[in-house]
């Protein structure tokens, strides 16, 4: 069997065109316009890359962004407070910050700062914790694009079973407490393997839906993986450079050889990647439509 590709790329645009149009008709039935600050510190440049790519499509979607640049020795005091006027300032409804932050910058206590109403990164504790009860106002953006992804390409996520390599905050835990719930695109039985896990392939090859998060490159190879899977690979890992000076990527799955084993597969790039900087304006619409609820 060969897999179909599944495209982030391809997805995501959908998903781009269909908030676009929310955006619209948000503006109009209430003169709402979602609003999105990216704080930068420093000028780490996958970082810049980052919060570039997340400027230009909240623009490119119609909503109001504003690009907060702060110096690398900012204090994490001043952070707190500049965090705290964007909580207070009604015309923003979305506050990411970029991390990693500088090492003398407690990252926790940064997060922590930013209103839960505001947090569209899904990382603050208290939407974390709202989503393991399964009352998620915001979810993780990556987990929550691994969602749609899955939705969009109709896989059956009822009782299926599903590993998800990796237990990180950003990545294994929420998505593994996403698709344990009762509820649509998820109800799934789930296992969660990290480095202590005793056969890691005993538990991949058990697997209808596969979900690898472990930033290793190919440590997933075919003999892991059952007939006819769904392969989500989260992971992206550089592994040299292009002849043009761009950074060489890999996912965490042996691409090539386990597409001739799953049945559905994504690509690194142009997977999972693609659908996180989509995800977080879907939460950040989201965010601006509970605020014009509450107005
Ligand atoms: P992380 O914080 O480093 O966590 C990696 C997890 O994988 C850990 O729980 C670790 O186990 C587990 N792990 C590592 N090697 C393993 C192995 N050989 N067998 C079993 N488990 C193993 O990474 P992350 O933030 O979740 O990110 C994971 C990958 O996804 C990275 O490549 C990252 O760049 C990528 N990523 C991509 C996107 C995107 O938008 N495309 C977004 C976020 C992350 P322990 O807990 O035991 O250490």
């Amino acid at each position: 069997m060969t897999a179909r590709i599944l495209s982030g790329t391809e997805v995501a645009r959908q998903v781009r065109e269909r908030i676009a149009r929310e955006v619209v008709a948000l503006r109009e039935s209430t003169g709402v316009t979602p609003g999105l600050v990216t704080i930068l510190v420093g000028d780490n440049p996958a970082s810049v890359s980052y919060v570039t790519g997340k400027q230009r499509t909240a623009k490119e979607l119609g909503f109001y962004s504003v690009q907060d640049d702060q110096p690398a020795d900012v204090s994490e005091d001043g952070l707190v407070e500049l965090i705290g006027r964007y909580n207070d300032d009604p015309a923003i409804h979305g506050i990411l910050v970029q991390l990693p932050l500088p090492k003398h910058i407690n990252e926790t206590r940064v997060l922590y700062a930013i209103d839960p109403d505001k947090d569209v990164d899904g990382l603050h504790p208290m939407n974390l914790g709202r989503l393991m009860i399964g009352e998620a106002r915001f979810y993780p953006c990556t987990p929550f694009g691994i969602r749609e992804l899955l939705a969009m390409a109709d896989v059956e996520t009822k009782g299926a079973e599903v590993v998800v390599v990796g237990r990180s905050n950003l990545v294994g835990k929420p998505i593994s407490m996403m698709l344990v719930q009762k509820e649509a695109n998820a109800n799934s039985t789930v296992t969660m393997c990290h480095t202590a896990t005793r056969d890691l392939a005993a538990h991949t090859r058990r697997a209808d839906i596969l979900i690898v998060a472990a930033g290793r490159a190919k440590a997933i190879t075919a003999d892991m993986v059952k007939d006819g899977a769904i392969v989500i690979d989260v992971g992206v890992n550089r592994i040299g450079m292009t002849p043009e000076g761009k950074a060489k990527l890999c996912g965490d799955v042996d691409f090539d050889a386990v597409k001739e084993k799953a049945s559905v597969i994504t690509p690194v790039p142009g997977g999972v990647g693609p659908m996180t900087i989509t995800m977080l304006m879907a939460n950040t619409l989201k965010a601006a439509r509970l605020a014009a609820e509450r107005k």
